[in-house]
């Protein structure tokens, strides 16, 4: 999968364009129009013409003219984050969460509900696209994309669920014509896991001087993994990269997961797991936030569950990280809200396991949004495609 947005380039175009010229400012790697000169080559004259294109389409404002960039000098170009705005929609088994971004990725408004679990696109799609219309209310006009998450393998291409025993009713239903009537905008479609991981081009992995190559852990109902190699997501051929919960290990063979599967990770070490073990054991636990609320209030035995769960996902984090060599581990999910104790876990495992040379300068951190870093990866979806360059491109040449 490539960050493509269906606009072919010319393969032997070697000249910067104006969507190149918007990523250099909004990256921070140029500020004014002698940095654009510098670090494409184009003449005085091009880049002016371009700039003018940016300005004209409202995605670039001089620095003078906007009160709120402080103390930027003057002939200084700042990318206007108001020029539009993005949806999110982050779809659990539980509980789904909606937003509208602006183009900075800061929200604008947010709402959360819960889902019947088992509910299918027809009972949560029109309830998301009310939600979202009810939050984005005037601007509808200015959407220019949105993003949204799902627990499973998706195809984003076709914008459709596939190959997801753990949502069934989901399976290839087409969900952009559940949003006809929020916005026209194009729909970009992200598994959970991959949506944690992009929220991160907003938190460890920004633009300007972030991290570039993160492991990012999902641990809550499902266990997933999302990879960042070299700030681009690894989603895989058939969208399955990271697939992390439904990998054998030994501690699980037997047992049979949710998957139809017997022996994956996600039997010993999912929240679902946990859930079910302490409800067999008389537990009153709904949910595995109710595990990682009673490790919060100090109770032994949730804590000692979580560390267990983290100490296993470690193991094959390990081999992840021989095979990767990141930079970081990101711990993300319901489970890494007790993230002193999961992260304990993960540690003891991944240090046991993984080479001296990939551990050795290995940091493990929270993600950066916690609960909401799915909502955030959503609109870090939808940015990502609208403001390529060569959807910027499309973008100015009909408006032309
Ligand atoms: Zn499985």
């Amino acid at each position: 999968m490539t960050e493509g947005v269906g606009v072919q380039r010319d393969p032997g175009r070697d000249l910067a364009t104006a969507g190149d010229l918007l990523e250099l400012l909004r990256s921070g790697r140029a500020t004014t129009r002698s940095d654009l000169r510098r670090l494409t080559g184009l003449s005085r004259t091009a880049v002016v013409a371009r700039v003018h294109a940016l300005t004209e389409a409202g995605l670039l404002v001089l620095g003078a003219e906007l009160a709120s960039t402080g103390g930027r000098p003057p002939g200084s170009l700042v990318f206007n984050a108001g020029a539009g705005v993005v949806l999110a929609a982050a779809i659990g088994r539980s509980r789904a969460q909606v937003g509208v971004f602006d183009l900075a990725g800061e929200e604008q408004a947010a709402a959360e509900f819960e889902l019947a679990l088992g509910a299918g696109p027809d009972e949560v799609m029109p309830v998301v696209a009310d939600e979202l219309a009810r939050l984005v209310g005037a601007r509808a006009r200015s959407v220019l994309g949105v993003g949204l998450s799902l627990p499973g393998v998706v195809d984003p291409e076709r914008g459709v669920s596939i190959d997801s025993p753990v949502i069934p009713g989901w399976n290839d239903v087409p969900l952009a014509p559940y949003l006809a009537e929020v916005t026209g905008a194009p729909l970009f479609l992200a598994n959970d896991a991959d949506a944690m991981a992009r929220s991160e081009y907003l938190g460890h992995a920004r633009a300007a001087g972030g991290l570039r190559d993160l492991l990012v852990v999902k641990a809550s109902t499902g266990i997933g993994l999302g990879v960042l190699a070299d700030r681009t997501i690894v989603t895989g051929s058939r969208g399955a990269a990271g697939d992390l919960g439904h990998a054998k290990v030994p501690e699980a063979a037997g047992r049979p997961c949710r998957c139809g599967d017997t022996g994956c990770l996600e039997t010993v070490a999912a929240g679902w797991a946990l859930v079910a073990r302490l409800q067999a054991e008389g537990h009153e636990v709904d949910h595995v936030r109710d595990l990682v609320a009673q490790a919060l209030g100090g109770d032994a035995e949730a804590k000692q569950l979580l560390r267990e769960s983290g100490r296993q996902v470690g193991e094959l984090l390990a081999v992840a990280i021989n095979l990767l060599n990141p930079e970081a581990v990101v711990l993300g999910g319901d489970m890494a809200a007790a993230y002193d104790v999961y992260a304990a876990g993960v540690r003891e495992s991944v240090y046991a396991r993984a080479s001296a040379v990939a551990t050795r300068e290995l940091q493990i951190l929270p993600a950066t949004y916690g609960d909401r870093a799915g909502l955030v990866g959503c609109a870090a979806l939808a940015l990502k495609r609208v403001l390529s360059p060569a959807a910027v491109d499309a973008r100015l040449a009909l408006g032309r």
